[in-house]
């Protein structure tokens, strides 16, 4: 047993929570943002099949919401998908970094949240702002209807993969399970809570099939058909108000009591924006020579915001003749080669 599970046991004996347990409690809360992995063991420390993340956000969430003002009800739904994003791709061996998106023909056009594998998190929402009040008063769910569930893995090296799937499910977890059974065959539970002070989430997740490693363990699952059940029975009791004030050892000792959890160390995570001058430029650059020279003898420079950080980016004649100019040396070297 490990220095942590050893604390967490001991909390957990004395689950009476006197006041100083409780105050304890208190302190250990974990109030930076983070990651955690967990995994499930037999009694012989073998590894189950299973593995689990848990999300704490927090500032990484505050931040987001600078950048905008949603009506409570997105608010909510974006800081949900936050969660699902970092959970999702911390199960990802992948260098690069995965989109989630919600796209709705409705009042609500768009709910979109991208980690990376550094877990450096960016979102935003658009919608119909003639409709704000109606928004704010419409359930989530009632928002996304026909809509459609669009996942984006972009690697950094190699191909981007993007999955597309039509909107199954009343909440966002019930959503991104379905897609993930349906998709990519995998078994994942998720469990999401947000509200004004923070955005939180576990996950269990089946791992994709009994080779390697697993295999040698082929006699424990034999031994423990019912694992999978089990875990996510246990983990079903979980409440909105654990997953956001308890810390991981705490919340894993009560869900799991009976089995052996092996939490691994937090990771941070954070807001974070990669747009730059460069990557502003490019994306203008696509929309063509004819285009851009429109716009600056409309207005007399192209101004561009961008949607997740709010940052202003502002090209004159000289810098776009000067971004076009860059497209034509690429092009001639790439036809040189
Ligand atoms: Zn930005």
């Amino acid at each position: 047993m490990t220095k942590a599970h050893a604390i967490a046991w001991a909390f957990f004996i004395f689950n009476g929570f006197s006041m100083a347990t409780f105050a304890k409690i208190q302190a250990m809360k974990n109030l930076t943002d983070t990651l955690q992995h967990f995994l499930f063991e037999d009694k012989f420390n073998n590894a189950m099949p299973i593995r689990g993340n848990l999300v704490y956000l927090n500032d990484t969430y505050h931040q987001v919401l600078q950048h905008q003002t949603l009506p409570p009800v997105l608010k909510h739904a974006l800081g949900e998908l936050m969660a699902a994003s970092a959970l999702l791709s911390a199960t990802l061996k992948m260098d690069g970094a995965m989109v989630l998106q919600i796209q709705s023909k409705g009042a609500l056009k768009l709910l979109v949240v991208e980690c990376n594998s550094d877990l450096n998190i960016r979102a935003t929402a658009k919608w119909d702002e003639t409709q704000t009040s109606r928004i704010a008063e419409t359930n989530f769910i009632d928002l996304v209807r026909n809509g459609q569930f669009v996942i984006t893995l972009d690697p950094k090296e190699g191909e981007a993969y993007q999955g597309i799937v039509p909107i199954e499910g009343e909440t966002i977890a019930e959503m991104l399970q379905n897609y993930m059974l349906r998709s990519q065959q995998i078994d994942t539970s998720l469990w999401l809570t947000c509200d004004d002070t923070s955005a939180c989430g576990m996950l269990l997740q089946k791992l994709p099939d009994i080779g390697g490693t697993a295999a040698l363990n082929k006699k424990v699952i034999d031994q423990d058909l019912d694992a999978w059940n089990r875990m996510n029975y246990l983990a079903n009791t979980v409440t909105a108000d654990e997953l956001q004030n308890l810390p991981a050892e705490i919340l894993l000792s009560r869900l799991f009591a009976e089995e052996n959890v092996r939490l691994f160390e937090p990771k941070p995570t954070q807001f974070y924006c990669s747009c730059n001058q460069t990557s502003v430029a490019s994306m203008l650059r696509m929309l063509g020579e004819e285009e851009l020279n429109s716009i600056l003898a409309e207005l007399g420079k192209i101004e561009v915001n961008c949607d997740f950080c709010n940052k202003h980016y502002l090209f004159d004649a000289v810098d776009t003749a000067a971004l076009l100019a860059t497209e034509a040396s690429v092009n001639i070297s790439t036809a040189k080669h």
